[in-house]
């Protein structure tokens, strides 16, 4: 009633739309986060994008920084991508038998990549996280393992115990239906905190399979770690004979061509990768030494499968959408244009002294209302922030800029934002800080 912000844009036929889903799906979506219960108003539904843009079943159009929560490094609809999809699409679209696409995309990968030797496809960042679980349990033999607070590995069971995503967004960090048998088995750390690793070390000796981080966590705001953090990782796990797993499911492909592994210069001995490597299709993939990746079936006794994992029409979008990733330039682009705009809201805010930081790595960034230099575990993030991200994200949206709905989830610069439309998406998020200030 009260409200004296920009006009709110019309959500009508969302509405409609939103009226049926809830008849169909629980809380009316497919995946929580996108119900919008932690911003203002009903959920968009989305029509089409294009480039940097996306525009919603009524006709509002903005510029993206979503991006399908991250695998839309080129941009929507990238013409690239496409082509190769609907080339592929003309001989079949799956056959649950190997093909040369899946090679294609896998030589794309290693040739490129000095931490792995050998990888399994799979359709999702959760099945390739659940199966690099099971792969490092059954290496060592050993049933325990370590994740930090805040850090969200997808939907599996036993990675669904303090987690970050939707679970932060709502409030509640540990999922229903996860027998305690299973919880039990995973011990849940703060992250950037050397010594409650060595804790849980100590405690638990030598029933620790694998120590799994995303090296740069984004599913619980940004909470960047000290590269001497990542460091002290592997010296315990190898220390130990446990392994290390970098969940690099949105960092992969997106901090550089290597991920962060590749950024921090640091080996561990499994690395998981999705999103990205589909361009916006359903792909996940884990990997690792030869001599680890021999454990998995039909070699060794890991079992791990899929119908359509490595289906041709996922490769397809991938190997186009690596191949123009591996260009020369493409990181460092991006990775410029992203930090100008990182920089000059940072600057912006602080000039008027808002209570207001930019965290940022490459082209992954998140807006965080507090007035701490750094942020690197999730218990330092002030609960009324999320207050301020509501009203942000509503008068965002009202000025034509679409993020992820929720003060938990990241933002993604693309190829396909050009320097004129993150000129209006500035604009746009000063007119909101204003507004929120
Ligand atoms: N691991 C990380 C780091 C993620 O960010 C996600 C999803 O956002 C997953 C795993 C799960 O991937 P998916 O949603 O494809 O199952």
């Amino acid at each position: 009633v009260n409200y004296t912000g920009k006009p709110d844009i019309s959500r009508e036929k969302s509405a409609e739309l939103y009226d049926k889903s809830k008849g169909y799906f629980p809380g009316g979506v497919n995946s929580p986060v996108r119900a919008f219960k932690s911003v203002h108003g009903t959920p968009l539904f989305i029509q089409k994008g294009d480039g940097c843009f996306v525009w919603d079943a009524d006709g509002n159009k903005f510029i993206d920084f979503c991006a399908s929560w991250g695998p839309l490094i080129l941009g929507h609809n990238h013409a690239g991508v496409r082509e190769k999809v609907v080339e592929v699409m003309q001989n079949g679209m799956s056959f649950g038998a190997p093909t040369a696409l899946e090679n294609q995309l896998a030589e794309l990968i290693l040739k490129n990549n000095k931490y792995i030797q050998k990888l399994r496809f799979t359709s999702s960042g959760t099945e390739a996280v659940m199966s690099a679980i099971r792969l490092a349990r059954g290496y060592t033999k050993r049933d325990k393992i370590i994740k930090f607070e805040g850090c969200y590995h997808g939907h599996s069971d036993s990675l669904l115990v303090k987690a970050g995503s939707g679970l932060v967004t709502f409030g509640e960090t540990s999922s229903a239906g996860i027998p305690k048998a299973f919880a039990d088995e995973t011990i849940v750390v703060p992250l950037n905190s050397d010594e409650a690793v060595k804790a849980a070390f100590e405690q638990f000796s030598d029933q620790i399979a694998a120590v799994i981080i995303e090296p740069v966590p984004a599913n619980n705001g940004l909470l960047l770690q000290t590269k001497e953090f990542l460091e002290f990782l592997r010296a315990i796990c190898t220390k130990n004979n446990t392994l290390l797993i970098f969940d690099e499911v949105i960092s992969g492909f997106r901090v550089g061509f290597e991920g962060a592994a590749g950024f921090y210069q640091i080996k561990p001995d499994i690395i998981t990768y999705g999103k990205i490597i589909g361009g916006g299709l359903p792909v996940g993939m884990y990997g690792s030494s030869v001599e680890i990746m021999e454990m998995i079936s039909p070699d060794g006794p890991v079992y791990q499968a899929g119908t359509l994992s490595g289906n041709p029409v996922a490769m397809a979008a991938g190997i186009a959408q690596l191949t123009e990733l591996s260009k020369s330039s493409f990181y460092k682009d991006l990775n410029n244009k992203a930090q100008e705009f990182t920089e000059s809201i940072q600057r912006f805010a602080t000039a008027r002294n808002y209570k207001f930081k930019i965290f940022s790595i490459a082209s992954i960034f998140w807006f965080a209302f507090t007035d701490q230099e750094a942020i690197s575990s999730a218990d330092q993030i002030e609960s009324s922030s999320m207050e301020k991200f509501k009203v942000f994200h509503r008068e965002l949206l009202n000025r034509g800029v679409y993020l992820g709905p929720s003060g938990y989830e990241v933002g993604f610069v693309s190829s396909a934002h050009s320097k004129i439309e993150l000129e209006k998406a500035k604009r746009a998020i000063f007119e909101s800080l204003d507004f929120v200030f």
